[in-house]
């Protein structure tokens, strides 16, 4: 409320009187007048005492020495209790009472001064009257001083002092008295215009002081709330990657060994991909949502879990890191994230990876951490989907190899060090061989040989698969170009040439000036490479497909193993992938899912090939399954190009032979190999 000036005709003498409305006025006046109740009472008592001095002899002692006494024992007690109360942080409501309180103390102080003053004033000669009215006029005004705050008491004070002093002299009839009595007047006049101008300025200062404190305290909590906002993912509810990280870099600045452990986790979910793409972004947001209430419900102690990417999670460990807690504290995380999710009708289900790495043995800093726990994520992506790993030694060992690998690549003349082998696909019901599979092998001059699938990941993390794809490519239709018109050959495509057209326009250029029919080829992706862009995928398929050329989803069952990808896509052949094949024989479970696959490729009409059949015992577990398209080292293992058109002249022996003896088959792949053509 705007301040108005009290000397307007509307202000009223009772609000004068009253404490002032806001408790912030209230509280300044009580802090400002706080400060000046020493020095008005010292006043007092002094001026007092002088004029005790030189009434003592004149006047009664009840009047000249007692009763002065009494005022100024009183006005001593006043200033002890103030003193006391100095420091107190009071409550508003005491301290409009004590406002109240010291109103009424001024009005009776001015009272019984005043009395005592005109009591005194008769004793005495010309000089000690002059000095009682000196006393009087001089002490209330600078009582008046010390009272600036407390407007009602200065001008109560003023009144209770000056009217009856003033009329006291004016009745006198005395020329010297009358015109002491209309200065007095005429000072207090001015005084009391001083001092309502004063206190207004003292209470709009008091005012703007309040409006400033409120604004910065609503500043202070924008910004708070800015910070939060910046600081917080808005769907999870959790802290965002921003937090994470300067939430680490604290730790690492108080953290050192061996003072309380740290690790920086990295979760991802294994499976989301598909969901979000399945059932829609906003279940994958209500997932996700679901995902954040589970990690920050989890009862863990020294466990804080941040939102750090679209389906990534960091987590900080704190407290005791090692292996043990971290392997429990992993599975209890991705427990939580396992069970089912049953939002919007729907019940979905996926699993969590988690990639831990300890400080300070896997990294000092935020970067290494990090770069370090999203490697023991890869690796438990690969090795144990829904599980943890804490990165050590031997995933540090890896790192060194890639980047070995890395240098080699890129200073590598793909021409030269560069070749491919085939391995042969088998029809069992036709009893011969269907296709080739082009296989990438590396012999680098300095590392000598590196398996294709520890030098093809190195690529694909780089650009160079791309230029690689391509020597491969025409490398593999060159021999293809010398076989039977009727032999297909399949080539693996990598994730990053199905999710880049002019990489998928190489290879149709490389194709087309090959002079293989495109009828003849059979591209293999990787489910892994088509979900992660599903819409490029779908075109490059498309594009394979319009040139003739065949598709084949590598690898099913190790990947998302989403069927509706199946469905969705142009796609003629399933392989299952080998790791279902190996327990086959002893394991019905293994049995099933294999017949299940099986099944579906029959009502999808696709053709189903089986990898890595190693043994009679499975080709025959697998004909029974109904499935007669095989792959595996059973039938051949991948040989140089220049070796294939020897393995066609094998194939007839091949053909009569494989079913008939089993007891070969099993153990030695050296017979295996004898086998193969
Ligand atoms: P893939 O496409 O699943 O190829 C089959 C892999 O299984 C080959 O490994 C092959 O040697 C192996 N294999 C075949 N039969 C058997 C068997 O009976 N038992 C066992 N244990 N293994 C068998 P390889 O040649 O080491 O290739 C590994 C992976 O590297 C391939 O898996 C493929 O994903 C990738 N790859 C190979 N060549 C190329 C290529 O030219 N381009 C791309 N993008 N990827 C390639
Ligand atoms: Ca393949
Ligand atoms: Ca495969």
């Amino acid at each position: 409320m705007p301040y108005r000036p009290m000397w307007l005709p509307a202000q009223t003498v009772r609000s004068i009187f009253n404490a002032p409305a806001s408790a912030e006025l209230r509280r300044s006046q009580y802090e400002a007048f706080s400060r000046q109740i020493p020095l008005l009472y010292a006043l007092l008592i002094v001026n007092t005492a002088a004029v005790v001095f030189t009434h003592f002899r004149v006047a009664p002692h009840w009047l000249a020495i007692y009763l002065p006494c009494a005022l100024c024992a009183a006005c001593i007690g006043r200033v002890a209790l103030w003193l006391r109360a100095r420091n107190v942080d009071l409550p508003d409501a005491v301290i409009a009472r004590r406002l109240q309180s010291t109103l009424r103390l001024s009005a009776m102080f001015g009272v019984a001064f005043t009395a005592w003053g005109l009591l005194l004033y008769p004793y005495g000669d010309a000089y000690a009257r002059c000095h009682v009215a000196f006393y009087m006029s001089i002490t209330v005004i600078g009582c008046i001083f010390c009272l600036m705050h407390m407007r009602a008491a200065a001008l109560l004070m003023t009144c209770i002092v000056v009217a009856p002093f003033a009329l006291f002299f004016l009745m006198s009839r005395n020329v010297v008295l009358v015109a002491i009595a209309i200065n007095m007047v005429f000072v207090a006049v001015v005084m009391t215009v001083i001092l309502l101008t004063y206190y207004r300025d003292f209470a709009n200062l008091v005012e703007s002081q309040r409006k400033l404190l409120t604004k910065q305290a609503e500043t202070e909590r924008l910004s708070a709330e800015n910070f939060r906002l910046a600081n917080l993912d808005s769907l999870t509810q959790l802290p965002n990657r921003r937090r994470f990280f300067s939430d680490l870099d604290g730790l690492l600045l108080t953290t050192g060994a061996p003072k309380p452990g740290l690790a920086v986790g990295v979760l991802d979910l294994d499976g989301f991909k598909p969901i979000n793409d399945l059932y829609g972004h906003h279940f994958g947001d209500l997932l996700l949502e679901e995902v954040g209430r589970r990690l920050a419900s989890l009862p863990l102690p020294g466990m804080t879990a941040a939102r750090v990417g679209g389906d990534e999670f960091g987590v900080l460990f704190s407290g005791d890191v090692s292996q043990a807690r971290l392997l429990h504290l992993g599975a209890a995380i991705c427990a939580a994230l396992q069970r089912p999710y049953e939002l919007a009708d729907v019940t979905a289900r996926l699993s969590a990876s988690l990639g831990v790495a300890v400080f300070p043995d896997a990294g000092k800093t935020a970067v290494e951490l990090s770069e370090r726990a999203d490697y023991a994520l890869s690796f438990a992506k690969n090795h144990r989907r829904g599980g943890t790993a804490i990165f050590s030694s031997e995933h540090e060992t890896q790192i060194r190899r890639s980047n070995e690998i890395e240098q080699g690549l890129k200073l590598a003349d793909f021409e030269r060090e560069i070749s491919v082998f085939f391995q042969p696909i088998f029809d069992v019901s036709s009893k011969g061989i269907v296709a080739f599979e082009a296989l990438a092998r590396w012999t680098s001059p300095t590392l000598g040989t590196i398996s294709p699938a520890d030098f093809l990941a190195v690529a694909e993390r780089t650009d160079l698969i791309l230029s690689l794809t391509q020597v491969l490519l025409r490398k593999a239709l060159e021999a293809a170009t010398t076989w039977p018109p009727q032999m297909r050959i399949a080539f693996n495509l990598s994730a990053r040439d199905v999710g880049s057209p002019e990489a998928i326009d190489g290879v149709i250029r490389t194709v087309l000036a090959s002079g293989v029919a495109p009828h003849r080829i059979n591209f293999e992706v990787t489910e892994t490479a088509l979900i992660q862009n599903v819409s490029s995928a779908r075109e490059t398929l498309n594009a394979l497909k319009n040139l003739g050329a065949e598709v084949s989803l590598d690898d099913f069952g190790t990947g998302y193993s989403s069927l509706s990808y199946v469905h969705r896509l142009p796609i003629d052949k399933l392989k299952v992938d080998r790791s279902f094949i190996a327990d086959i024989v002893d394991d019905p479970a293994a049995r099933a899912v294999v017949k299940s696959i099986i099944d579906l490729c029959k009502n999808l009409g696709l053709t189903c090939v089986v990898e890595g059949v190693e043994t009679a015992s499975q080709v025959n577990a697998l004909l029974g399954l109904g499935c007669s398209v095989m792959q595996g080292y059973f039938f051949g293992r991948p040989i140089a190009g220049t070796d294939v058109l020897e393995a066609f002249v094998m194939n007839g022996f091949l053909n009569e032979t494989f079913l008939a003896d089993e007891s070969q088959t099993d153990s030695d792949p050296r017979r295996k190999r004898s086998r193969t053509p």
